[in-house]
């Protein structure tokens, strides 16, 4: 079995960066109320090809002022190797340490030139370019990329991106415990020892859920989906009804003894800070 790492509370929030200054305003509100759980690092999405790259700077050195550790993300599809040394030189030289390592999606309608083609490269770079300066966190897929040619060679793609010199991987999303624990079971037969954190997709509504699974392969169970579709418009239901859902699976989750939680807020506090409340009660 994976080793479980001695502080099962350990927790982190992923924003994505905010266009507007309203949305500037969310998200400090939100960040304060989720610091409260004393979460390990905040990280901050990157748009594939560079679309955001000054405001996940921008939202990273904000939330670092505040003494919290933030992460960037990074993703290499459509850049070249000078971009992302620039971006690597300027998150060494703001103090940053920990790296989300990630190849990113081509935006449709637009080319994938660049020097990357797999994050195992992306990773294999900042070990050439940094050494050992920044702790690299990558992704991992309990019920596989939809690009991956079978489930054999995704796990093998993860083993490069360990090789390449990542530190910890976290998961995509699911909400079938299941498939996580049976990855999690080739991953030690696969003598993959590295921290691999599951990801939490909190329920705020079902078509959004339904348009991110549809493109990232995260399965949205029958029993789930039917449940979710029956509160219409009723959002109040649907939450309370999400909250248990999400509550009952990071309890299944920290019960076998997972390293750590990863939230994808969507920048969001209210429902996450009372899926945590439920499991510490
Ligand atoms: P890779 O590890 O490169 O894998 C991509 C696919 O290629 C897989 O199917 C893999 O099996 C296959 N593959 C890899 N190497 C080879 C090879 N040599 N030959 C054949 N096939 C190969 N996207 C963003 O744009 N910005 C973000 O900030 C962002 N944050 C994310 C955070 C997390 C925790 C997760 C799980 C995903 C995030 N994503 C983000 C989405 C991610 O970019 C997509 O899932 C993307 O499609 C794959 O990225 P990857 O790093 O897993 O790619």
């Amino acid at each position: 079995m994976n080793t479980p790492i001695s502080n099962p509370s350990t927790l982190s929030f992923e924003f994505f960066p905010p266009k507007t200054v309203e949305g500037i305003n969310k998200l400090r509100e939100t960040r304060s109320q989720l610091a409260k759980f004393n979460p390990e690092f905040f990280s901050v999405t990157f748009g594939a090809g560079g679309s955001t790259r000054d405001r996940t700077l921008d939202t990273v050195l904000e939330i670092q002022k505040t003494g919290l550790d933030a992460a960037p993300h990074i993703s290499c599809i459509s850049s070249s190797k000078e971009e992302i040394r620039d971006l690597l030189n300027k998150y060494q030289t703001h103090g940053i340490k920990r790296l989300v390592a990630l190849r990113g999606d081509v935006p449709s309608g637009e080319a994938s030139a660049g020097d990357f083609r797999y994050a195992a490269e992306l990773v294999a770079f900042i070990r050439a370019e940094t050494g050992d300066h920044f702790h690299i966190e990558v992704a991992a897929y309990p019920e596989f990329h939809p690009e991956a040619r079978t489930p054999a060679a995704d796990l093998q793609n993860l083993q490069r991106k360990i090789e390449a010199g990542a530190n910890s991987a976290i998961t995509q999303y699911f909400y079938n415990a299941d498939s996580y624990f049976r990855f999690m079971d080739q991953c030690d037969a696969a003598d993959i020892k590295i921290p691999v954190v599951p990801g939490i997709m909190p329920i705020y509504n079902i078509t959004q859920l339904a348009r991110f699974s549809s493109i990232c392969g995260a399965e949205i169970p029958r029993w789930l989906k039917m449940r979710l579709e029956e509160y219409g418009d009723d959002m109040a239901s649907l939450r309370a009804f999400g909250i248990d859902v999400v509550s009952e699976l990071c309890e299944t989750l920290r019960v076998w003894g997972v390293p750590s939680l990863h939230f994808y807020t969507l920048n969001q506090s209210v429902v996450i800070s009372k899926v945590l409340e439920n499991i510490s009660e």
